[in-house]
């Protein structure tokens, strides 16, 4: 059976971007697999200093999968800091880890660009990821695009690794990234790709009011009411895909490009179908929340089952490594 495995750090509230590039895939696969899907609190400290929000957004986020479909009965969810085996294991990797390959991931990159100070933990980030992913042996790595980079840092310390320690038997299993190519990158409000660090998401449960006001701030150019849109270049139908049946989709680019409608009727079509979409979620969300201690005790069972799995590679990782 094949191991699947996912993160999400706890920076935020989820949102379509999260959820068309990673949620969604990884509750798909939850059926096909032993699926392992964890929020990165370990990985969130790099950004998140605030330590009440930390324990919010953990569960947040926790409320947020498991009311998008995510089945506790299927996938085993869990909290990255209650098996702190990665961390132990993110060690044992950085010590075969040349720096040159660290020096040349994006997120390093960006902010050195950014000419900000990066802290040990950004740059050391791809480590830990490795060992989050090649502690469970996972096979699949649901994810979006932008975390390819980090998959392939893994699959190059896995081949180090069983070069090193794995001469008669690999000692990790090479993984692999699952990126669908229709969702690799949602696109935010402002037109860049959605994400908490630029400010342009749409939360997948945000309320009513405030999220018609996300979508009515949707970029757009100054083309006139009367005149032909072209649906090609817009924000708009590039989100209204992720929702709408083709047909609808199809109605919609030859709206824009008869012209005569201007774009505010455009974006209260895509939030009618945004807020359709995640009414069920919505609901589910709710009836979760009802009971205040249920995250709580998804992530600890989660936690006991992904310990023992991680617990049973770190004997054969010290063994390995001469550590025992
Ligand atoms: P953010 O960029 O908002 O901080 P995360 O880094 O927590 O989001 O990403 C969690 C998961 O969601 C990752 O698998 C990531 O690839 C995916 N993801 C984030 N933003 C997008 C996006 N705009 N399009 C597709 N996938 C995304």
């Amino acid at each position: 059976m094949k191991r699947i495995l996912s993160g999400i750090k706890p920076t935020g509230a989820p949102h379509l971007g999260n959820y068309f590039g990673m949620m969604k895939p990884a509750i798909e696969l939850q059926s096909q697999g032993e699926a392992y899907y964890f929020i990165a609190d370990y990985h969130a400290l790099t950004t998140v200093r605030d330590p009440q929000a930390m324990r919010d957004n953990t569960r947040g986020v926790a409320l947020d999968f498991l009311a998008c479909g995510l089945d506790p009965e299927k996938a085993t969810i869990f909290r990255q800091s209650d098996v702190p085996e990665h961390t132990e294991l993110a060690w044992i990797l950085s010590c075969v880890t040349p720096m040159p390959m660290l020096e040349n991931c994006h997120a390093y990159k960006d902010h050195v660009a950014k000419g900000k100070v990066p802290d040990h933990g950004l740059f050391a980030y791809p480590v830990l990821m490795a060992a989050d992913i090649l502690i469970y042996d996972s096979n699949i790595v649901p994810v979006g695009r932008d975390q390819k980079q980090h998959v392939e840092v893994t699959r190059d310390l896995a081949s180090v690794m069983n070069r090193l320690y794995g001469k008669k038997e690999p000692l990790f299993v090479m993984p692999e990234a699952s990126i669908l190519p229709q969702v690799a990158t949602v696109i935010g409000l402002d037109g860049q790709k959605m994400s908490k660090s630029y400010n342009n998401t749409v939360p997948l449960f945000e309320a009513e009011k405030p999220l018609r006001k996300k979508i009515m701030s949707i970029v757009t150019d100054s083309t006139p009411v009367e005149a032909p849109k072209d649906p090609a270049n817009s924000s708009i139908v590039a989100l209204y895909k992720l929702f709408a049946s083709a047909a609808d989709v199809e109605k919609m680019e030859a709206d824009f490009r008869a012209g005569g409608q201007g774009y505010g009727v455009f974006k209260q079509r895509l939030f009618d179908a945004l807020w359709e979409y995640f009414r069920p979620f919505r609901e589910m969300r709710e009836q979760l929340a009802a009971d205040p201690g249920y995250v709580d005790s998804v992530l600890r069972a989660g936690a006991a089952k992904a310990r023992a799995v991680a617990a049973k590679t770190m004997d054969r990782v010290r063994l390995a490594t001469g550590l025992r």
